[in-house]
């Protein structure tokens, strides 16, 4: 069974302009730095809460110099970030002080919301006091307790096919529908909230996405034990889905496979998490490599773009 979120992995174009803002801006934690296990010159930035729990956890591969993607169907298309009732203003008032252009607070089916571009232009939201998020925040980078974000509140997926989505979410992922209106379908994965809502629209962005910056690259969703990969493999096998073998991401185990709207889903494991390879007080302060990779890391280094982060730890040594 699905729990909900685990991570989103999205593309950026510059990690200095993505670490900026994910955290001083944000507020969320720099919780690993490492690479790209499938494209070992680039980094894999991850951040969330203070230990990075499963529905936390947006992760960006940074893709220098590449030309930016388009967002659109068969992607991931917004993410939204769960924050307490009553926090929009002083939020918009935050991005803007940070030169960020922000669109609302808006009312959306009963719950306040934020519109903003992170800095390569991937939709984000702020959703004030949906659910009754109870999830601790961190607050170790500046954004004071009683504002700082939470967690996922949910993730759009723009599908290419939305009623062969619908149809897939409910019979293959088995999670249930608890909303629907003109616009979209929002479903619910274990026991839902915030963290565990996906919502799909039913007229999403024109056309079909674009990889590269400023595009989200996949969704992961929460299993609780590697024994549920053996499960999952046959149930997507039978439904006729292609789908990997599962891979050690060393912080998680993953396999991976499309939805038939087009955007890539993946499942992983909860255990063992990211204090695996450094102490909980010090994550993301060094670059971490797999062990395979780790007797090449001279070479590793010198293919990365530099960049510091809030705290003045300098990357990649
Ligand atoms: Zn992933």
């Amino acid at each position: 069974m699905t729990t909900g979120i685990h991570h989103i992995t999205a593309f950026c174009a510059d990690p200095q302009a993505n670490v900026d803002f994910y955290t001083t801006v944000l507020g969320l934690r720099l919780i690993k730095v490492t690479i790209n296990y499938d494209d070992p010159g680039t980094y894999h930035l991850y951040y969330g809460d203070e230990r990075g729990t499963p529905g936390s956890v947006l992760t960006f591969f940074p893709w220098t110099g590449s030309p930016r993607g388009t967002p659109g169907r068969g992607q991931a298309g917004v993410i939204r970030f769960s924050v307490p009732a009553g926090t929009l203003e002083v939020w918009a008032e935050r991005l803007g002080q940070a030169g960020i252009l922000t669109l609302g607070p808006q009312t959306r089916d009963d719950t306040e919301v934020l519109t903003l571009a992170d800095p390569d232009g991937i939709l984000l939201e702020l959703v004030a006091g949906s659910g009754n998020d109870l999830r601790e925040p961190w607050t170790g980078d500046g954004v004071p307790q009683e504002m700082a974000i939470r967690g996922f509140e949910s993730v759009e997926l723009w599908s290419l096919r939305p009623d062969a989505t619908n149809r897939f979410l409910e019979s293959v992922m088995g999670w249930s529908l608890v909303d629907q209106n003109e616009e979209r379908s929002r479903w619910q994965l274990g026991n839902g909230g915030p963290g565990a809502w996906v919502d799909l629209p039913h007229h999403p962005a024109p056309s079909a996405g674009k990889m590269g910056p400023g595009t989200i690259h996949h969704v992961a969703w929460s299993i609780e034990t590697d024994s549920e990969h053996q499960r999952w493999l046959e149930q997507l096998q039978e439904s006729g889905v292609p789908v990997s073998h599962a891979y050690d991401r060393t912080y998680f185990r993953s396999l991976y496979f499309r939805e038939p709207g087009g955007v890539l889903f993946e499942l992983a494991t909860e255990a063992p998490g990211f204090t695996i390879d450094e102490p909980l007080e010090t994550l993301g302060e060094k670059l971490q490599l797999p062990a395979w990779l780790e007797a090449q890391r001279d070479r590793v280094e010198a293919q990365l773009t530099p960049f510091v982060t809030r705290r003045g730890v300098a990357f990649p040594a």
